[in-house]
C-alpha cells in the first residue's frame, strides 16, 4: 500500500500514454495505462483510482460510453480528452458527467496540472462534513449527497456545487461566483459550463425527488437554493 494518489490514463496511443505516465510518476502519482474502452469499467471497480483520464477515441468502447458507464457506479474525477476544441461543447451538451475536458494537442505538464488542480477541488470539499437543509444531506467524507433520503448519483463537480447551495440556503450565487467557488485554480469556464452544470444538478434533484424548483435561477443574476 502506499498513499500516492493513483491515476488511470486511457489512452491507445502509445507515445502519448507513455508520456503522459513519465510526468504523472515525476509528479509522485501512480500511473496506470489502458488502451481499450472495454477494460476500463472492470478496472476501476477493482482499482478504485482517485482521477481517470479518458481519451475520447477509442477501441473497444468510445469515451463516451465509457465516462457513462461509470458514472453508474462511481463518482471518480474524470478528464475528458479530445483531439477537438470544438467537440467540447458537444460533450457538455451530451450531460456525460465528466468533470473537465482537455484538448489535444496537450503538454504532459497542462495535463499534469489539470489532474493536480481537480484532485484539489475534491480534496478541499472532503473537509467540511455534514451540512443540512431541506432535507438535503451532504457527507463530505463518504462523498455522498441524499435529498429526502434518496441517494443522488452526481459527478464530483455537482457534488460540490450542491455543498455550495447548501452550506448557504437562500443566497444568490452569481455564475462567477460558482466558478471561482467550483474552479479553485481560478481557472475561466463559460457561463454555458456552469449552466450545463446547474442544469443537470436540477434535472438529477427532479429526478429523485420530483422538487423542480429547488435550486432557482435568478433571471440576469444566478442561482440560489430555495
Ligand atoms: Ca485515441
Amino acid at each position: 500500500m502506499n498513499d500516492q494518489a493513483s491515476v488511470l490514463v486511457v489512452e491507445d496511443e502509445p507515445k502519448i500514454a507513455a508520456l503522459i505516465c513519465d510526468y504523472l510518476r515525476q509528479s509522485s502519482f501512480a500511473a496506470h495505462t489502458l488502451d481499450n474502452g472495454s477494460a476500463v469499467d472492470d478496472w476501476v471497480r477493482e482499482n478504485a483510482p482517485d482521477l481517470v483520464l479518458l481519451d475520447l477515441m477509442l477501441p473497444g468502447k468510445d469515451g463516451l460510453t465509457v465516462c457513462r458507464e461509470l458514472r453508474g457506479h462511481s463518482t471518480v474525477p474524470i478528464i475528458m480528452v479530445t483531439a477537438r476544441v470544438d467537440e467540447i461543447d458537444r460533450l457538455l451538451g451530451l450531460e456525460l458527467g465528466a468533470d473537465d475536458y482537455i484538448c489535444k494537442p496537450f503538454s504532459p505538464r497542462e495535463v499534469v496540472a489539470r489532474v493536480k488542480a481537480l484532485l484539489r477541488r475534491v480534496e478541499m470539499l472532503k473537509t467540511d462534513p455534514g451540512a443540512a437543509a431541506h432535507g438535503i444531506v451532504i457527507d463530505e467524507n463518504r462523498f455522498v449527497a441524499t435529498i429526502d433520503n434518496r441517494e443522488l448519483d452526481l459527478t464530483p463537480v455537482e457534488f460540490r456545487l450542491m455543498a455550495l447551495f447548501v452550506d448557504q440556503p437562500g443566497r444568490v450565487f452569481s455564475r462567477e461566483q460558482l466558478m471561482s467557488r467550483i474552479y479553485r485554480d481560478g481557472r475561466i469556464v463559460s457561463d454555458r459550463t456552469v449552466d450545463s452544470h446547474v442544469k443537470n444538478l436540477r434535472h438529477k434533484i427532479d429526478a429523485a425527488t420530483g422538487r423542480k424548483e429547488l435550486i432557482r435561477s435568478i433571471y440576469g443574476v444566478g442561482y440560489k437554493l430555495e
